[in-house]
């Protein structure tokens, strides 16, 4: 029998203007492609290592755990919950989109009684509403996202710390889609464990999940060891509240052991995945986390600006916005998906639809990370100019590009 063939991989060049996966630059690509080194050698550890003090600075920490989840940022999401929440916790979510219900759900199977504050999607809690909801419920955590890229709000988190520390709350911040893009300062905001991603704001592909937590959270992961090795019960004593953390891979206590100098085995490191984010976080410490998020309310700005004068209204309320991800209502009578297979199929240019209740009502467009530019943004406004254009929509041709132009000073 002959044997099948199969064609060279070949992806096409793509401009990709979602909310992640995003473009990444092409340093990340060749630190990937460098040779494996064993993941006890020294000179891997040292990488390691590295890698942990570049975390810290991402994060804005002094904390002495910062390190990758191998897997999705997910991953790092279920690690950090499954490890601080023990059956039986409650636990308080405040949701203003789809990934509250993730942390929610996550929750849930942790065994959490989960209490959810919702809002509206399109707005974001006042600081008076969580502040209630933390002194009423008094819960054991406290979850929530940081940027919500379905709806494109960001949670304002001053001075939510400060009220968990009153109820003796931890403060669990899933800032995944804000990391390396908008600030997020961990120690100052009193945050106990925060959890980033890779495919986002720091252009590295999706594969791990950066992780970092305090003092007052590890505390909780050494006292369910201790559970787990019978060291706090008396003879023959079984709390039915208090559990060894119920996943292996993903067990934080057993992780950081890993990470730390002891290098307990665990799982086997995925060598390239650190070589990218060591890469990614070196881009992001040479350019500097000021400058960086700079960068990203420059092309914010001046994609906005091409938006508007393009007549597009954008979705949510603008005051709490993020820089990162622009939201916009899909004009009446277009076919929004059929605008994004026209944007993608002629241009090779890639905008996200949205979920639920949003999906089919606006397009999410991204600037994140190495895709956020001058020249992506150009071109998306261009092309997606001509796709109304193409699709009957009415629009005064040319306006959304110079608006932009204006704004970048060309
Ligand atoms: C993208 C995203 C996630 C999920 O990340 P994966 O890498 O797909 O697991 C979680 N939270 C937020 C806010 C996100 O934007």
């Amino acid at each position: 029998m002959k044997a099948k063939t199969y064609k060279d991989l070949s992806p096409s060049p793509r401009t990709i203007m979602t909310p992640g996966p995003v473009e990444v630059d092409p340093r990340v690509l060749r630190a990937m492609s460098f040779p494996i080194l064993g993941q006890f050698d020294p000179e891997f550890t040292a990488l390691m290592n590295e890698t942990m003090g570049m975390l810290r600075e991402l994060f804005m920490t002094d904390n002495e755990w910062a390190f990758p989840v191998d897997g999705t940022s997910r991953s790092g999401i279920e690690a950090v919950l499954v490890g601080l929440i023990e059956p039986g916790d409650k636990v308080l979510v405040p949701v203003y989109g789809r990934f509250g219900h993730l942390l929610t759900e996550i929750a849930k199977r942790c065994g959490a009684e989960v209490v959810t504050l919702e809002k509206e999607w399109g707005y974001v809690f006042e600081l008076a509403e969580l502040e209630d909801a933390i002194r009423q419920h008094r819960p054991k955590l406290v979850a929530m996202v940081h940027g919500e890229t379905s709806t494109g709000r960001m949670q304002p988190l001053e001075g939510v710390g400060q009220v968990c520390r009153e109820v003796d709350a931890l403060l669990v911040v899933d800032a995944v889609a804000t990391i390396g893009g908008i600030e997020l300062a961990t120690d100052r905001l009193l945050i106990d464990a925060v959890i980033g991603g890779t495919q986002k704001c720091l252009s590295v592909p999706a594969g791990m999940a950066p992780i970092t937590y305090n003092k007052r959270a590890e505390a909780k992961l050494q006292a369910r060891k201790k559970i787990e090795r019978g060291l706090l019960l008396a003879d023959g004593e079984d709390d039915p509240l208090l559990r060894p953390i119920q996943s292996n891979y993903l067990d934080l206590s057993q992780l950081q052991d890993y990470w730390s100098p002891a290098r307990l085995n665990h799982h086997t490191e995925a060598t390239s995945m650190l070589y990218a984010l060591r890469e990614g976080l070196r881009l992001v410490l040479e350019e500097g986390l000021e400058a960086r998020f700079a960068r990203h309310r420059e092309h914010e700005a001046a994609l906005v600006a091409g938006l508007e004068a393009m007549g597009l209204r954008q979705y949510g309320d603008p005051s709490c916005k993020m820089t990162v991800v622009t939201c916009i209502e899909i004009p009446a009578g277009i076919d929004g998906e059929s605008v994004r297979a026209m944007l993608l199929d002629h241009f090779g240019i890639e905008i996200a639809s949205s979920f639920g209740p949003l999906k089919g009502k606006i397009w999410r467009i991204g600037t994140m990370g190495y895709s956020c530019s001058k020249r992506n943004v150009l071109l998306t406004l261009g092309a997606l100019e001509a796709a109304l254009l193409r699709h009957g929509h009415r629009l005064e041709a040319g306006r959304g590009l110079q608006a932009a132009m204006d704004s970048y000073k060309i």
